[in-house]
């Protein structure tokens, strides 16, 4: 056996996901099939892109010169659409690689949870770019030569698929450097077999497109009543980087498919922020907030979205250094006017014009954000679903914006109905007379925060509290100790102090309790032993019998379990229990010596189990439970 050669005809098997992702593609995207000309044209642009990069540190590569174009023509005869471009080429193995698999961690993942509606799944797959492939929508065969930038003529490659599982790649020459993808239309789409079409298409998608787009020129002919072709070219786009244009001079559609050929998405942009800035750093901006997050958007390796340009030459995909993590959904370009043309990523990471940039920028995004918020609510309530998570992660990340990230938070709340949509401020506004602190629960779901026992005192004194129940939100809460003014308290830590909200009928009524109850709270501690730090009667209660604190100082029980699943050593602290002095069956407890041990030992095991909690001994707690319960 031994290695294929490389001369011969190779017949290879598309990647599993690539099979699935044409399928649907072809079933899903036919309504919307022009697009395929946008897709191609955008990898004939990346590639000049990428030439245009290369050739600053080899000049060789561009040959003698010569401008990078892009060109689409059509063979009315033959049946057949050719989109061409002088960029980079691609050697045998990239066409493999890059016309044959999906490089992109976590694909497979991603294509198993597709759910088998089409409607639905074309949705996914519109986040996870179309690309290449979109050619089979009306071609039943595609034919790709190619010939990598520095490559000798005959040393370049064809690669060829009828799209239904498996693609060839044969040894091939091509006078010069540069990629003809060929579509072989499908029967009965022949309407895109005239120019005048294709123009239109691509006047509506790529005019954004920098590098000039040509088609052969036709003119109308009277006496045969068609349009038929001269001998002469012309550019159909305007040829020049869009960001560069005026403001003014760029249509909202322009913006949107500007959007879809940077960020290699299907969808609109939610929104975007386009300026010039002048001074000591002279750069260009144009960054846009995706509709959809990507599939791997919670990955912090994640690709970053922003495109570094220097002058209008492409230097680098995914700039991490242009903006914070956490903010890494944003998509766009930033074209410096100051930055070296050989700028690398290590010189981005030390320079000080980069930070600057960086910071410009990010003050940019959450300006737009803070716009969305303020001024298109529903926009907004989108955003914050698909990337809040990621938001939050800048409250402990960036903590010179910190308070303006604050007021970007969006929690489901006691009055919210589960949905994330009260902010801070919300929650401010409409604080009690006397009410001092913004008061929050955390839990491992949504459900289990709205239904903690830690709430009723709370329902019962109409008060706001916030549902907290994502990950990260314990760990976000630990860098917001108040807002405008007003401590962040979890209502299942310390004391819980109401402070002139507990009116003094209520103050006397718990020390009362307190007092009455101090030999029954002494022999349930006596009972529970190492497993509490103390036991205490409140009033926080007005159904359950029980619940369990954490001290003022300590780890709550969620976040120590969150750090336990994430294998971490969260140090152990004892909870405290408290009991309902009012629910009978603490008043049966009271009277039952007897089996004193047991309910202390099972009005802490279900304070546990309410707070999502897992017990060491569960099969203990259903023998208390049961011999209780047979008791009677
Ligand atoms: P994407 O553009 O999002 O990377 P595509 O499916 O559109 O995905 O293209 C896949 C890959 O194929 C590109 O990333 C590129 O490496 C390669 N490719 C496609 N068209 C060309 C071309 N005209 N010249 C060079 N490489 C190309
Ligand atoms: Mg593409």
């Amino acid at each position: 056996m031994g290695a294929p050669d490389t001369q011969m005809r190779e017949t290879l098997g598309f990647q599993a996901e690539v099979k699935q992702l044409l399928h649907l593609m072809v079933h899903s995207l036919y309504s919307n099939k022009e697009i395929f000309l946008r897709e191609l044209v955008s990898n004939a642009s990346d590639a000049c892109d990428k030439l245009r990069f290369e050739a600053i540190a080899r000049p060789e590569l561009l040959e003698g010169g010569g401008e990078l174009a892009i060109r689409v023509s059509l063979d009315k005869a033959a049946r057949t659409i050719t989109v061409s471009d002088n960029g980079i080429g691609l050697t045998r193995e990239e066409a493999i690689a890059h016309l044959g698999t999906i490089a992109k961690s976590g694909t497979r993942e991603f294509f198993a949870s597709l759910t088998g509606d089409q409607q639905k799944d074309a949705q996914l797959i519109g986040q996870f770019g179309v690309g290449f492939y979109s050619s089979f929508i009306v071609a039943d065969r595609v034919t790709v030569v190619s010939r990598r930038a520095g490559a000798p003529a005959d040393a370049a490659v064809e690669w060829e698929s009828d799209g239904s599982g498996e693609f060839t790649v044969s040894p091939a020459t091509r006078a010069e450097r540069g990629t003809d993808v060929i579509l072989h239309l499908m029967a009965g789409e022949d309407e895109l077999l005239s120019s005048f079409h294709l123009k239109s298409i691509l006047t509506k998608y790529s005019d954004h497109i920098a590098t000039p787009i040509r088609m052969r020129k036709e003119v109308w002919d009277k006496d045969k009543s068609a349009h038929v072709a001269t001998d002469e070219d012309e550019t159909v786009n305007q040829a020049n980087a869009l960001w560069a244009r005026n403001k003014n001079d760029i249509t909202e559609a322009q913006y949107q498919e500007f959007y879809k050929h940077v960020a290699h998405d299907f969808a609109d942009p939610l929104a975007w922020t386009h300026n010039r800035v002048e001074g000591k750093q002279e750069y260009i901006q144009l960054l846009y907030v995706p509709a959809k997050a990507p599939f791997d958007i919670l990955d912090r390796q994640h690709r970053h979205g922003v495109k570094l340009y220097v002058r209008r030459v492409s230097i680098m995909d995914d700039a991490e250094q242009l903006l914070p993590p956490y903010l890494r959904f944003v998509r766009g370009v930033i074209d410096s006017s100051d930055l070296p043309l050989n700028v690398s990523r290590e010189i981005l990471q030390e320079s000080r014009d980069v930070r600057a940039i960086r910071e410009g920028s990010t003050k940019r995004v959450l300006g737009l954000l803070e716009d969305l918020a303020e001024n298109r609510k529903d926009d907004y309530a989108q955003f914050w679903a698909e990337f809040g998570q990621v938001l939050k992660e800048g409250i402990g990340g960036d903590s010179s914006n910190r308070e303006r990230i604050a007021k970007l938070l969006r929690f489901a709340s006691t009055r919210s109905d589960g949905a994330a949509t009260v902010s801070l401020s919300d929650y401010v506004a409409r604080m009690k007379d006397g009410q001092k602190a913004i008061y929050y629960v955390t839990a491992d779901s949504l459900a289990a925060a709205a239904g903690s026992p830690h709430l009723e005192v709370f329902r019962k004194k109409d008060l706001e509290v916030l549902l907290l129940a994502d990950r990260v939100d314990e760990w976000m809460l630990s860098f917001v100790h108040e807002f405008d003014g007003k401590p962040l308290v979890s209502v299942a830590k310390g004391d819980l102090d109401l402070g002139d909200l507990a009116d003094a009928a209520e103050k006397e009524a718990q020390s009362k309790a307190a007092e009455e109850f101090k030999p029954l709270t002494d022999k349930v501690k006596a009972a529970l032993g190492e497993r509490v730090e103390d036991v205490r009667m409140t009033l926080r209660l007005t159904d359950s019998p029980s619940c369990i604190v954490a001290g003022a100082g300590a780890m709550s029980a969620h976040l120590a379990r969150l750090l336990k699943a994430a294998g971490q050593t969260a140090p152990e602290s004892k909870p405290i229990l408290e009991l309902n002095p009012q629910h009978p069956l603490v008043v049966r407890m009271q009277a039952d010596d007897a089996c004193l041990a047991d309910w202390a030992a099972l009005l802490l095991e279900q304070a546990i189990l309410a707070e999502g909690g897992t017990l060491d001994d569960p099969s203990a707690f259903v023998r208390r439970v049961n011999a209780l319960l047979a008791t009677g």
